[in-house]
């Protein structure tokens, strides 16, 4: 389905592929070698994956053999929660906000969350504390938050960590491709990326570590990725990635401020238009591309349907698992009320959002709001 005939502003959740991805792709695909194979076709398949692997590391300004391919952000966050891992954290400690991927604790058999403010942001001084509490801890913290786009203050949260003696993994599959992302500025010790996010295949990501570290493999069998993920490598997955990365790179300030413009734009209709809306993380920074708003009396699940018949596909902050839709385990460390975050709907845009896209938008929500809060209003009259 093209995205043009519809407003596509759900880019946290997946991004379009981009040409650059496809194209590469393509090619990738008649590659007819194993890359571990010696021979001249092995030889030129393992060309297609170690190109790749330059251009997904300088997205983080990493070395190219400190970067392991894995089959999703997902997995990359696995592979990096254990407590094998560099052998020295037996303990994980993790922000109350993380992708499930993270909250479920990987190979840790418990979990410590760490709170967050009002604002959306990490708490410091609950890291400090907690830090001094216990024995060395690996703890993870998201670059940026996928539902509310806050940033993390990444930088202080290393700070605090290092001076404890532990290390330092950053989910950083929303931030990358939307604001600088490098891996030394950070001083995180390992970083997660997804292929998807940047406008590569679903199915691609990757764990990039700062410095030679042993990671304590999820997939063994062969020697592939140096050991630390068995498997023969998704070259043509692997190939788009590479080229997503490559074109986030190398476009990254002009697409940062494109999409922040519309996103400006879109939050100040949004307000003008609706009085008594909640912008979660507003007071905050956050990425350029994202807006998670409320409004008392909606329903995000029916706002979502009734956006999609209006061709405007956008998302609601609640997760749905087991059938049942949860509020937001983001909001409710922000301290929203459930039924507040019931009615959380968020806006992600990306580099090939237009202004049509935002005017679609502005129209759609004038029908969608008025047609749900009529309705809730008068079941409750
Ligand atoms: N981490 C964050 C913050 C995400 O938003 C997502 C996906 O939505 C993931 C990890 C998982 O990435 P993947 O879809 O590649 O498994």
């Amino acid at each position: 389905m093209s995205t043009t005939e519809r407003a596509y502003l759900d880019w946290n959740a997946t991004a379009p592929l981009r040409p650059q991805a496809r194209a590469a792709m393509v090619e990738a695909l008649d590659a007819v070698g194993n890359p571990s194979s010696v021979h001249a076709e092995g030889r030129e398949a393992r060309g297609i994956v170690e190109a790749a692997r330059e251009r997904v590391a300088a997205l983080v300004g990493a070395e190219p053999r400190h970067v392991v391919f894995t089959a999703s952000g997902t997995e990359a966050n696995m592979l990096a929660l254990s407590p094998q891992t560099g052998g020295r954290w037996q303990r994980l400690l993790v922000s109350a906000i993380e992708h499930p991927s993270v909250r479920s604790g990987g190979r840790f058999p418990t979990v410590e969350e760490v709170a967050v403010t009002a604002a959306g942001v990490i708490d410091l001084d609950d890291l400090a504390k907690r830090l001094a509490a216990g024995p060395q801890a690996l703890v993870s913290i998201m670059l940026a938050n996928n539902e509310t786009g806050v940033l993390q203050p990444i930088k202080e949260a290393a700070r605090l960590v290092h001076e404890a003696g532990g290390l330092l993994h950053v989910d950083a599959v929303q931030a990358a491709g939307r604001i600088p992302c490098d891996i030394n500025a950070l001083e995180a010790d390992l970083l997660t990326l997804s292929g998807h996010k940047v406008g590569g295949p679903k199915g691609a990501g990757a764990l990039v570590k700062r410095a030679p570290l042993d990671l304590h493999p999820l997939v063994t069998g062969g020697g592939q990725e140096r050991g630390q993920r068995a498997g023969t490598e998704n070259v043509a997955a692997i190939a788009g990635f590479g080229a997503a990365a490559g074109a986030a790179k190398a476009n990254l300030a002009a697409e940062s401020a494109h999409m922040q413009g519309l996103r400006d734009r879109l939050e100040a209709g949004l307000r003008a238009a609706t009085p008594g809306l909640i912008m979660f993380g507003a007071d905050a920074v956050r990425l350029p591309n994202t807006t998670l708003f409320a409004l008392d009396g909606l329903k995000a699940e029916t706002a979502i349907i009734r956006f999609d018949l209006e061709e405007v596909a956008v998302s609601s902050g609640a997760a749905c698992s087991s059938g049942k839709v949860q509020p937001s385990h983001v909001l409710k460390a922000m301290g929203v009320s459930p039924a507040l975050a019931r009615s959380a709907v968020r806006v992600s845009l990306g580099p090939t959002s237009t202004e049509g896209d935002i005017e679609r938008f502005r129209t759609a929500w004038i029908t969608v709001s008025g047609t749900l809060l009529e309705k809730s209003r008068g079941m409750a009259a």
